[in-house]
C-alpha cells in the first residue's frame, strides 16, 4: 500500500487537499468528515499505487526542528501599504495585496484565497489579472477548499509562472509536488506566521445563527477594521444591513482562540515553526513595538532570493521598517503547541456538527470548563475589551 491510506502516517491530515489534485487517476475525493474538516477519500479500485499523493504529503514527511536561531541572518521587516484604501480592505498591511498585484504584472498567475458567498466557504482562486486579485484581500480563517485550483494548477498551468500564497501547509505540499517534479523555479510560494483552523462546522452555524439570509451575504471579513487593527470584528453585508459581530463574547472567535476546535493537525503542526519550503513569509506585527497603529502592520521576513527579490520590487509602496526575529517570533504561534482537553475537544465538535444544539449551549459547555483563574481572566479582557481603543492600545503597551 502506498498511498494516503498507508499505516506508517507520522503527522495528522491538514486537510490541504493536494493528494486529491495530484492523483493521475481521479481516486481520491475531498468531503468534510464529521467534526468540519477537509479530508481526502480513497476509492482504492481505481488507486494503481503510483505513491504520488504520499511525496506531496505532510503525514508521510518527518520534519526536521528550526528554531528561530537556526535563520541569524533572516530579514524581517514591518510593512504598511501606502494606499489607504488597500490598508482598510485587508488585514494586516495590506502586503499580500501589494505582492499579488506585483505578480500579475511580472507574469504569474496567482492562487489565493476567496470567499464564496452562495456556499459560504473559503475557496482558492486562480486569479490571471490585477481585478481577479481584489477578492483575496483578507485573511478567511476557516480552511479553505483548494482541491479545484490545486489541480488547476498542477494541470493547466503546469510549466507556467505561478505564485501561490496560503498557510505552510499548503506551501508545504505544493512546494513539495513541485520539487518532484523538478518545477520550484517557476513559482514563488507566499505563507503565513499560522495560528491554525478552526471545524467549518462552527462558521456554518455562526453564519446560520448571526447572519440570516446566509446565501446572500457580501463584503464577508472575518477581521474587518471596524473597530481598528487588532480587534476581532466580523463584518459581513446582509439583505437585511450590515452585521458587525459584538464587541466582546464573539461566539466565532471565542471558539476559534479556545484552540479547542482546530485541525488536529494545528495541534502540533511543525510547518508554521519553519522557513524552509516558502519564499516569503507574511503575517501581523503582533507584539509591543505597534501597540498604538490602528490601520495594520504586516510581518514581511523574504526568505530566499526570489522573495527578496520581490519585497525589493514592490518597496516604493509600502512603509517599511526593518526588525529583529525577537520582536516578532515571541508573539507568533512559532514553536508552540496546543493541548487541548481531548474528552471537551470531542463534546464540542459534536455539538458542532449537530444542528439541533445552538451555538451558545456550545460556548456555555466551553466556559463551565474553564478553570476560576480562567474566568477571572477572560472577565478582566472583556471589561478591558468595552473601553475606548487609545486605552486599549495603553493597557496592552503597559501588558507587554
Ligand atoms: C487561517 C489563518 C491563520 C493565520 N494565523 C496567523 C497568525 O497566527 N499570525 C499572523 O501574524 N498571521 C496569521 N495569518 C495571516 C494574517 O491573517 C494575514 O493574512 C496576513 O497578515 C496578511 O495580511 P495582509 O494585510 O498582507 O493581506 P490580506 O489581503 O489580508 O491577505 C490575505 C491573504 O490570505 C490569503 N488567505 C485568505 N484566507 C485564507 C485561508 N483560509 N487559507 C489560506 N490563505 C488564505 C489570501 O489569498 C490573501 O493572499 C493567518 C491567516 C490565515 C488564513
Ligand atoms: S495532508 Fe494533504 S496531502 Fe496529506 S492526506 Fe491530508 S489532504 Fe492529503
Ligand atoms: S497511489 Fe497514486 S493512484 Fe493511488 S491514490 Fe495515490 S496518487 Fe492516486
Ligand atoms: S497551524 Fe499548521 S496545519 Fe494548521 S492551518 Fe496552519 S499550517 Fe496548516
Amino acid at each position: 500500500m502506498n498511498n494516503i491510506t498507508s499505516p506508517n502516517s507520522i503527522h495528522p491530515c491538514t486537510s490541504c487537499q493536494l493528494c486529491a489534485a495530484v492523483c493521475p487517476k481521479g481516486a481520491i475525493t475531498i468531503r468534510t468528515n464529521e467534526e468540519g474538516f477537509y479530508r481526502p477519500v480513497l476509492d482504492e479500485s481505481l488507486c494503481i499505487d503510483c505513491g504520488l499523493c504520499t511525496k506531496v504529503c505532510y503525514k508521510y514527511k518527518p520534519i526536521t526542528p528550526t528554531p528561530p536561531s537556526d535563520y541569524p541572518n533572516i530579514e524581517v521587516w514591518a510593512a504598511a501599504c501606502k494606499d489607504e484604501q488597500v490598508l482598510k480592505e485587508t488585514t494586516s498591511g495590506g502586503v499580500a495585496d501589494v505582492f499579488a498585484r506585483e505578480l500579475i504584472k511580472q507574469g504569474y498567475y496567482c492562487c489565493g484565497v476567496t470567499y464564496d458567498s452562495d456556499a459560504n466557504r473559503a475557496v482558492n482562486q486562480i486569479a490571471v489579472n490585477e481585478a481577479e486579485t481584489l477578492a483575496f484581500r483578507g485573511s478567511k480563517y476557516i480552511q479553505s477548499y483548494t482541491f479545484s485550483a490545486f489541480k488547476k494548477l498542477i494541470s493547466e498551468y503546469a510549466g507556467k509562472k505561478i505564485a501561490v500564497f496560503g498557510t505552510p501547509c499548503h506551501i508545504f505540499a505544493i512546494d513539495q509536488y513541485l520539487r518532484f517534479r523538478k518545477k520550484r523555479e517557476q513559482a514563488i510560494l507566499i505563507d503565513f506566521y499560522c495560528h491554525g483552523c478552526p471545524s467549518l462546522n462552527l462558521w456554518k452555524k455562526y453564519v446560520k445563527e448571526n447572519l440570516p439570509d446566509n446565501g446572500t451575504l457580501s463584503n464577508v471579513r472575518f477581521r474587518s477594521k471596524h473597530r481598528g487593527w487588532g480587534r476581532y470584528c466580523i463584518e459581513a453585508n446582509t439583505p437585511k444591513g450590515k452585521y458587525i459581530s459584538p464587541t466582546v463574547n464573539d461566539s466565532f472567535y471565542t471558539l476559534f482562540f479556545s484552540d479547542h476546535v482546530l485541525n488536529e493537525s494545528c495541534h502540533t503542526c511543525e510547518l508554521r515553526s519553519t522557513l524552509q519550503y516558502t519564499d516569503i513569509r507574511i503575517g501581523d506585527f503582533w507584539g509591543k513595538l505597534y501597540d498604538f497603529n490602528k490601520k495594520g502592520v504586516s510581518i514581511v521576513t523574504p526568505v530566499t532570493e526570489v522573495g527578496k527579490s520581490l519585497f525589493k520590487d514592490v518597496k516604493d509602496r509600502l512603509i517599511t521598517n526593518r526588525h529583529r526575529q525577537t520582536d516578532v517570533i515571541p508573539y507568533q504561534s512559532w514553536g508552540k503547541t496546543y493541548t487541548p482537553n481531548a474528552p471537551l475537544r470531542k463534546r464540542l465538535l459534536t455539538e458542532l456538527a449537530d444542528e439541533n444544539i445552538p451555538l451558545k449551549n456550545t460556548i456555555k459547555h466551553y466556559r463551565e470548563s474553564l478553570t476560576g483563574k480562567q474566568r477571572l481572566k477572560l472577565g478582566i479582557k472583556n471589561i478591558i475589551l468595552r473601553l475606548p481603543s487609545p486605552i486599549i492600545s495603553l493597557i496592552k503597551k503597559i501588558y507587554h
